[in-house]
């Protein structure tokens, strides 16, 4: 059996993590997609997919999670919700059961009959996109919410550098 699950990851944390590996103690094959494929560069949404599929694929190695076991696809978002679970299956291998905290993504799969749960959550308080990234503006101690090669690809993209150039611009505008 194969599941899905969407998130933008920006970035990946230890949560995403931790929710994948649950997955996998149900289904034999986990489809991830990187949510909002397009959108880079921006407070909100600092990495491109490209680096966000190199956080993933190198966590999921570190945590010893083998390549046969997931699909990371890139999904770009579309303007209409009605017809986005379709969009969605024109990019993924086939799957069945569909994993989601984020109320809109059950929805729509709910609607289009899909079996969807909402795994529970570890930690939201700080393992949350939102909370790694305002620690990187602040200067305060976000390595500690990402695995040890999400860290080693942020700075090989310089992705602090970026945040704090990219808020200097968010202000100024
Ligand atoms: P996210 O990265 O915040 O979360 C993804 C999933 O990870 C969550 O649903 C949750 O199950 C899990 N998770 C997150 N933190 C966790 C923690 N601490 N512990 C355990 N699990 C945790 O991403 P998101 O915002 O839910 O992503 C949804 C994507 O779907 C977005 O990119 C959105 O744009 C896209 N979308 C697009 C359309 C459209 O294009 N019309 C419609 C619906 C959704």
């Amino acid at each position: 059996m194969r599941g899905l699950l969407v998130g933008r990851m920006q970035p990946v944390h230890e949560g995403h993590l931790d929710v994948i590996k649950r997955i996998l103690n149900e289904v034999e094959e986990v489809i991830i997609g990187i949510g909002s494929a397009q959108l880079s560069h921006t407070l909100k949404d600092p990495f491109t997919a490209g680096e966000r599929v190199m956080m993933l694929t190198k966590a999921l190695t570190e945590n010893g999670v083998p390549a046969s076991s997931y699909y990371i696809i890139p999904i770009e978002d579309i303007i209409c919700n009605s017809v986005w679970v379709a969009h969605v299956k024109m990019l993924t291998p086939p799957f069945k059961h569909v994993y989601s905290g984020n109320p809109l993504v059950q929805r729509l799969f709910v609607e289009a009959g899909y079996q969807v749960t909402e795994p529970p959550l570890f930690n939201r308080e700080i393992y949350s996109g939102t909370e790694v990234r305002r620690r990187m503006l602040q200067g305060e101690d976000w390595e500690a919410l990402v695995p040890d090669s999400v860290l080693e690809v942020i700075e090989e993209i310089e992705g602090i550098s970026r945040l704090n150039h990219l808020s200097k611009k968010e202000v100024k505008e």
